[in-house]
């Protein structure tokens, strides 16, 4: 070979292992892919056949001699007992037909998309759940993996002593899509897939989140002591376990397999789980083990994956939108095309990262793939039919909206308009969500609030509640019914429970699921403004994160101003009372009380609500017109000078009990 060949043939190997390297950095740890599993692994399968015929350019560290490791490092590891292995890919009846000439007896099963997991159970109780990991080692995610609802903790009938399980976690697609939608509500970023929605809820450091997210499992191997020896004779066992597994259809020949192919891809769409193929095994767990495995895959078997629903079309331009809480999410438009069915005019960008990943310039004929989310991603981009002289597409430096110098906190890969109080997008966008249906659910859309908006007459959610009739009958295409919907749910809004005024009021991060809990803990917006990041956080679903949100909502005068003017526009800043009338009393009727410090014999909030239900106010901070301060251990000093210089009386937990009339008292003494 001459040595300008084999430069450039090293040249070719390096560049493949390069992009191959960081697409596997992109999939496994970011979990934000780029290219399509198609693309993938035809530059695998490049770099392999590069590798077989010049060996000369062997390297251990090559993409090829290992499977891609997703440790993270945030959990304890431990060895698997043996390798992890990954699948190779085949796309064509050609490979299907050279794959059962190794074996005429297999079975066809789903392959499911999303993590996989190896399960331990000692005397039928799951004692670990690993990851994958690099396939050697793997992270010990026992914790997230006993919220799946659909794995046992403990497995029914005779079970080996020790037996391993191996399978899939998956997010069912319904579950997906509610998930990303409270992300969005929330101004998070959306999971791209179901399979990064698995991965990141499996390897969440809070169990308490997982458990939140229905996460479903298929088994697909079983191995342990005495079990019969096939493949297929192993799961029908698991499934007697209480396990749930895959349904492998047994197949003799070529044609059959095509049959199972055809029929699982066309089912796919409206199956409860993502699959993105399906996985071809031998039954005959002697032949498996006579076939073996090569470095990263098993001979045994092979994954047939289903072509992703892919088009090519141009990039237009691309808009960035100004979400209610400033975060400035870039969105391509496209020259329309179908795929899948419907339409395609637009595709999520996500962040600056990804366009500078993908090196987007205005005019590029972009490949676009939908992926199960409702809105396609952008793939690839066709750099060869970039016209000369295209312009790079970069993400603004200021606010498109508002002009406002744009930031990125640390860590964080969305861009922000910190101008929160006086950035159109955002107020439209605030003002958006708390009419939206899970909100206030009032009679106006998004074009309307524009327009209002535009007039000067709706610069926040408030104004909704005093709009002047002669400016609705000036809007564009309204009738007289328009006005009176608008109207009718605007009164019904005010009939709304106060944790749907507290969700629609956007703090940040704060969900439906959270404000709900802080309605029924606190019980009212005054208390909650005078919550403290200890009290809030002690509340469950109250993360630091959250509480840090609210602290700052409260401390912007203008929140507060907004507050009260939705107050005396009637709205409810109070929880209805839950408890039965006879719990209440009137024992403490008109005193306003403080609670400070630590408690032994029932926790803050418990002595709140027992203070409001027996009639008394609770206020945050100490004033002449404070009665009583409810004195724990660690009262603050300032509090303590305080209350002795207006000569508020101090009592102790127990004096309280006594005052209430002792019941509590008598149960925890
Ligand atoms: P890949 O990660 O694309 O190389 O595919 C290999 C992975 O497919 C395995 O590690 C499993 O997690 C997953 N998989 C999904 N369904 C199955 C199945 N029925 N049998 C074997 N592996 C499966
Ligand atoms: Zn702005």
């Amino acid at each position: 070979m001459k040595t300008e060949e084999r430069t450039q043939l090293q040249a070719a190997i390096t560049e493949l292992r390069d992009e191959i390297e960081q697409h596997d950095y992109e999939y496994y740890v970011c979990s934000e892919p780029t290219v399509s599993d198609g693309e993938y692994d035809e530059k695998m399968r490049r770099l392999i056949a590069l590798e077989k015929e010049h060996p000369e350019f062997y390297d251990p560290h090559s993409p090829t001699q290992r499977v891609g490791s997703d440790l993270s490092g945030n959990f304890r590891q431990a060895a698997h007992a043996f390798p992890m292995l990954s699948l190779g890919n085949i796309y064509t009846e050609a490979e299907v037909r050279e794959f059962m000439e190794k074996d005429d007896c297999v079975l066809v099963e789903p392959k499911y998309d999303g993590i996989s997991i190896s399960l331990t159970y000692v005397d039928g109780r799951l004692t670990q759940a690993l990851t994958r990991g690099d396939g050697e080692t793997g992270e010990d995610v026992t914790a997230n993996v006993r919220t799946v609802r659909t794995i046992p903790l403990r497995l029914w009938g005779t079970p080996p002593q020790t037996v391993e399980v191996r399978g899939e976690i998956v997010m069912p697609w319904k579950e997906f899509r509610r998930l990303n939608r409270e992300r969005e509500r929330l101004g998070e970023q959306p999971f791209a897939n179901p399979r990064n929605a698995a991965s990141g809820t499996i390897k969440q450091k809070s169990p308490r989140t997982a458990s939140h997210r229905k996460l479903d499992a298929y088994i697909y191997q079983v191995t342990g002591e005495g079990l019969p020896p096939t493949h297929s004779g192993r799961i029908s066992e698991a499934a007697k376990w209480g396990l749930r597994t895959a349904e492998p259809i047994p197949c003799h020949n070529t044609g059959d397999v095509l049959k199972a192919i055809n029929r699982w891809d066309a089912i796919r769409k409206d199956y409860a789980v993502p699959t993105d193929g399906v996985v071809i095994k031998i039954d005959s767990l002697a032949r498996q083990e006579q076939l073996g495995a090569t470095g990263k895959t098993p001979r045994w078997a092979v994954a047939y994956k289903f072509q992703s629903e892919q088009a090519e079309t141009r990039l237009l331009s691309v808009s960035y939108q100004v979400g209610r809480t400033g975060a400035v999410t870039p969105v391509a438009n496209l020259e329309p095309v179908r795929l899948s069915g419907t339409v395609v005019r637009r595709a999520t960008l996500y962040n600056a990262d990804t366009i500078g990943k993908l090196d987007l310039h205005a005019g590029d004929r972009v490949y676009i793939e939908k992926g199960g989310e409702i809105i396609p991603k952008i793939t690839g981009v066709d750099r060869d039919a970039r016209p000369a002289g295209a312009e790079a597409v970069v993400f603004p430096l200021r606010c498109p909206d508002c002009g406002t110098p744009l930031v990125r906190p640390d860590g964080e890969s969305t861009h922000y308009c910190p101008n929160a109080a006086g950035c159109p997008g955002q107020v439209k966008a605030r003002i958006e969500h708390f009419a939206s249906r899970e909100a206030m659910n009032i009679n106006i859309g998004p074009e309307t609030i524009n327009d209002l908006f535009n007039a000067g007459y709706a610069t926040d959610a408030a104004d909704l509640y005093d709009l002047p009739v002669a400016c609705l009958r000036r809007m564009d295409g309204w009738g007289e019914n328009n006005t009176r919907n608008l109207r009718d749910s605007l009164a019904a809004s005010c009939r709304l429970p106060f944790e749907r005024v507290l969700y629609a009021l956007g703090v940040r991060y704060l969900g439906k699921t959270a404000a709900k809990r802080l309605a029924a803990t606190f019980l009212s917006i005054d208390s909650l403004v005078g919550a403290s990041f200890a009290s809030l956080t002690s509340v469950d679903d109250i993360g630091e994160r959250i509480a840090q949100s609210i602290l700052d909502y409260f401390a912007d005068e203008e929140n507060r101003r907004l507050i009260e003017r939705l107050r005396s526009a009637g709205l409810q800043f109070t929880a209805e009372e839950k408890e039965p009338a006879d719990e209440r009393s009137e024992a403490l009727a008109g005193l306003t009380f403080v609670i400070s410090g630590v408690f032994a014999l029932h926790s803050r909030d418990e002595y709140r609500l027992m203070i409001e239900r027996a009639g008394a106010k609770v206020s945050s901070s100490v004033s002449s017109r404070t009665d009583y301060i409810l004195a724990g251990d660690n009262m603050g000093p300032s509090k303590l000078e305080k209350a002795r210089n207006l000569g508020v009386r101090i009592i102790s937990e127990t004096d309280f009990l006594k005052m209430t009339g002792g019941e509590g008292y008598e149960q925890s003494v």
